[in-house]
């Protein structure tokens, strides 16, 4: 993979994560929003209105936030393009999927990352297989996103990146 293929691209995506997550107020948020809840600054046309004044009105977090192209994978490879607002019986599994492979996606780019790094065959090989448990040969899929360990994933990585504290030091 290269790292453009973590870009998000929000014209391919129908602003889930402007609905499906939650945020509580705070110095990221301005308000209180419930996860499946449209965020009050998302349009109609599926833009953000404040788009272009974010920090201003008090959303950073959403400046800091990337889904690593989790999103336009969700929408258009396993719902087919389908949008939330015209499918809400779906709308739940779409954010679901979004939750799971937004973790997915960025374990995978800080493995890419890694690749950067002088690596001997062992710490290789373990960067190999890790990608392969977190970029299977079969498409990822709402029910096996579900079943998937992410936590465990996410740790595994975390350990690994760890190890090669050295690797990074050369
Ligand atoms: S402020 Fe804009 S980018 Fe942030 S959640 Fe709301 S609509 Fe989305």
């Amino acid at each position: 993979m290269a790292l453009e293929d973590f870009q998000p691209d929000c014209a391919r995506c129908t602003a889930l994560c402007c609905v499906g997550f939650a945020f509580d107020a705070s110095e990221e948020f301005d308000y209180n929003k419930f996860a499946g809840d449209p965020c009050v600054h998302l349009g109609e046309d599926g833009a953000c209105t404040i788009h272009d004044r974010l920090e201003q009105s008090g959303f950073a977090g959403c400046v800091k936030y990337s889904c690593y192209g989790a999103g336009q994978i969700v929408v258009q490879e396993m719902f087919e393009g389908r949008h939330w607002r015209e499918h809400p019986g779906e709308a739940q599994a779409m954010y679901d999927a979004l939750g799971v492979l937004r973790r997915v996606r960025e374990q995978l780019m800080l493995l890419e990352l890694a690749g950067d790094l002088k690596l001997d065959d062992a710490q290789g090989r373990e960067r190999s297989r890790l990608i392969a448990d977190l970029d299977p040969a079969e498409e990822w899929t709402p029910a096996r996103l579900r079943e998937f360990d992410i936590d465990g994933a996410v740790a595994a990585v975390s350990a690994y990146l760890a190890s090669l504290k050295d690797s990074v030091a050369r």
